[in-house]
């Protein structure tokens, strides 16, 4: 089943847009390969307003989200759907102009001091040129673009878990607010689901324009799957994710999503059958179709993948000596009548 996504989404930057009685979006002028077209800050009811998730730091950013306010609304409360600088820069800015508390899971989770993915290698498939080409366009690319930056600065001040409500607002623009914790893309990863609209704020967990990037280890895509077969149990009639359009029939693209990451660990499973591999084997075999410029992300992908079949019990790693811990560099085998 192929994931039906949505790319059909231009935003005018800083301009506030009406979307439904009780929320408002300003789109910030951040965009790249991450973010699509930029992160979308959502304010939600009227009178005492909540935003969703602030943004980048971007002055003018910010402005025109306070400008979206109408006379005599006031922001009430910061809701942060994760971690990830896109999301949270400019909260520390957002709470100096407004006083509002922030609301989130917590912190983000350990950030390892070397990037894990420079243990692994593709350079002997690359012809001199070719390395030479790479390793000028990987210098040239912002650090923040290199991996979705982790915000280990932010931390709320108020801890929400899931099944926690938060409301404000009296009247025709009073809002209710539920708490879902998402695990998955982030370990503090949480949705906020509108009950007035039945609608819920998915952040980065679920998206219209892309799937979402898994970077262990706190990115984790057992939860991962695990939050998204979570979103089934709701009657939700629509999702607004931070990035790109809104996503109709939800259930139905979730359950495209589970598919579709049920097809990557299958073949997986398939090239392990041909025998124990490393993540440095199974990538050009599994990626051989695709940019080689790529394999680096897609190594940390197939990881990802074999984690989530380490914790099921599927997979096996040994080094040279045995038993290993898993990581990027140790041997993974099929664990014998598994499935
Ligand atoms: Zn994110």
């Amino acid at each position: 089943m192929a994931i039906a996504f949505n790319t059909d989404f231009k935003p005018v930057y800083g301009r506030v847009d009406q979307l439904s009685p009780l929320i408002r979006r300003v789109v910030a002028k951040n965009p790249n390969p991450f973010t699509f077209t930029g992160t979308g800050v959502y304010l939600v009811g009227r009178g005492e307003v909540a935003v969703i998730d602030p943004g980048p730091t971007l002055d003018e950013h910010l402005d025109a989200v306070l400008d979206a306010l109408e006379e005599g609304e006031r922001v009430s409360h910061i809701l942060v759907t994760h971690t990830h600088s896109d999301h949270t820069a400019g909260v520390a800015k957002l709470v100096a102009r407004t006083g509002a508390p922030t609301y989130g899971f917590g912190p983000h989770g350990p950030v390892p001091e070397h990037d894990p993915l420079d243990t692994v290698s593709f350079d002997e498939y690359f012809t001199a040129e070719e390395q030479e080409a790479f390793e000028k366009a990987w210098r040239d690319t912002p650090d923040e673009l290199k991996r979705e930056g982790p915000d280990t600065e932010f931390v709320p001040d108020v801890a929400v878990t899931d099944g926690d409500v938060i409301d404000g607002g009296v009247g025709d623009g009073a809002w209710t607010i539920e708490v879902v914790h998402t695990p998955g893309h982030t370990s503090n990863h949480v949705c906020f689901g509108l009950r007035q609209e039945r609608v819920l704020f998915t952040g980065d967990h679920v998206m219209g324009w892309a799937t979402s990037v898994i970077s262990p280890p706190d990115g984790d895509l057992f939860d991962y799957l695990a939050s998204l077969e979570k979103l089934l149990d709701r009657d939700d009639v629509r999702y607004w994710p931070t990035h790109g359009p809104a996503i109709e029939r939800p259930q139905d693209y979730v359950r495209s999503f589970i598919a579709h990451r049920r097809g990557r660990e299958a073949q997986i499973v398939d090239g392990l059958t041909r025998g124990p591999s490393t993540i440095k084997d199974l990538v050009p075999h599994m990626y051989a179709d695709v940019d080689k410029r790529l394999w680096r992300a897609a190594a940390n992908s197939v990881y990802s993948h074999l984690l989530a079949l380490h914790r099921e019990g599927r997979v096996e790693t040994t080094n040279g000596e045995g038993r290993a811990e898993p990581s990027l560099t140790v041997t993974w085998s099929l664990v014998a009548g598994s499935g």
